[in-house]
């Protein structure tokens, strides 16, 4: 029977994609803006894709309806640009990924599903290079929300929709690198994981207050432990 709802964050929690991520940003939006703005330097961790393209435009002078009128022709040139360029030597799977995904996957108890700031597209890409796509039977992406915080009911809602299991509280986990993904579990007081394998240190993730924090997620037993016992 189901019990849990396990929610995977990507980048820095599943995997690393390395620099050809910002580049075909900067190229999409140089495409149809005409500027990348502060894309390159900007901080992406935990940021939604949607979002970001707003605030690196933020102090091009370009008007927001502009940037709002291109929206969806910026998005579609990322997506596109990602799809072709991006190859699976440019994904690195984190440690212990893997084994956790199939080993979760075995259970019976437990629903597996993404909350992420990536676009739906580009995001299933990422998992589909290293084979790791097919476990994640849906989720909450970029494309339903502005802000990230909006984004944990619209993943409980779709589980609903796939099991007829309504999921609250601490049934539902959220495991994620950065602060937004802690914040994101607080909006439900569901429990969270927080793992440090992004750009957020130890430090600064345990200040934040995570259910469980965890170095990596490579010791799966632990893992699995932390999942069941919030
Ligand atoms: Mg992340």
């Amino acid at each position: 029977m189901l019990k849990k709802l396990v929610l995977f964050d990507i980048d820095g929690t599943l995997l690393k994609v390395g620099s050809i991520n910002r580049r075909i940003l900067i190229d999409a939006l140089r495409e149809i803006y005409g500027t990348e703005g502060s894309a390159g330097s900007h901080d992406f961790s935990g940021r939604m894709d949607g979002t970001i393209i707003y605030d690196v435009l933020g102090k091009t002078g370009i008007e927001r309806r502009e940037i709002e009128e291109k929206f969806e022709a910026v998005k579609a040139s990322y997506i596109r640009r990602f799809r072709e360029e991006t190859r699976e030597s440019d994904i690195t799977l984190l440690a212990g990924v893997r084994e956790l995904l199939q080993r979760l996957s075995e259970r019976t108890d437990l629903l597996l599903g993404l909350l992420t700031g990536n676009f739906e597209a580009s995001g299933r890409h990422k998992l589909r290079l290293p084979g790791i796509n097919s476990y994640f039977p849906f989720g909450a992406f970029a494309d339903d929300a502005f802000l990230r915080t909006d984004l944990p009911p619209v993943a409980v809602e779709r589980a609903f929709r796939l099991t007829g299991k309504k999921f609250s509280g601490k049934d539902i986990v959220i495991i994620g690198d950065t602060v937004h993904d802690i914040t994101c579990a607080r909006v439900l007081q569901a429990h969270s994981i927080a793992v440090a394998t992004g750009n957020v240190s130890m430090e600064k993730l345990r200040e934040n207050r995570p259910g469980k924090l965890l170095e990596n997620l490579s010791r799966t037993e632990s893992v699995i432990h932390s999942i069941l016992n919030p």
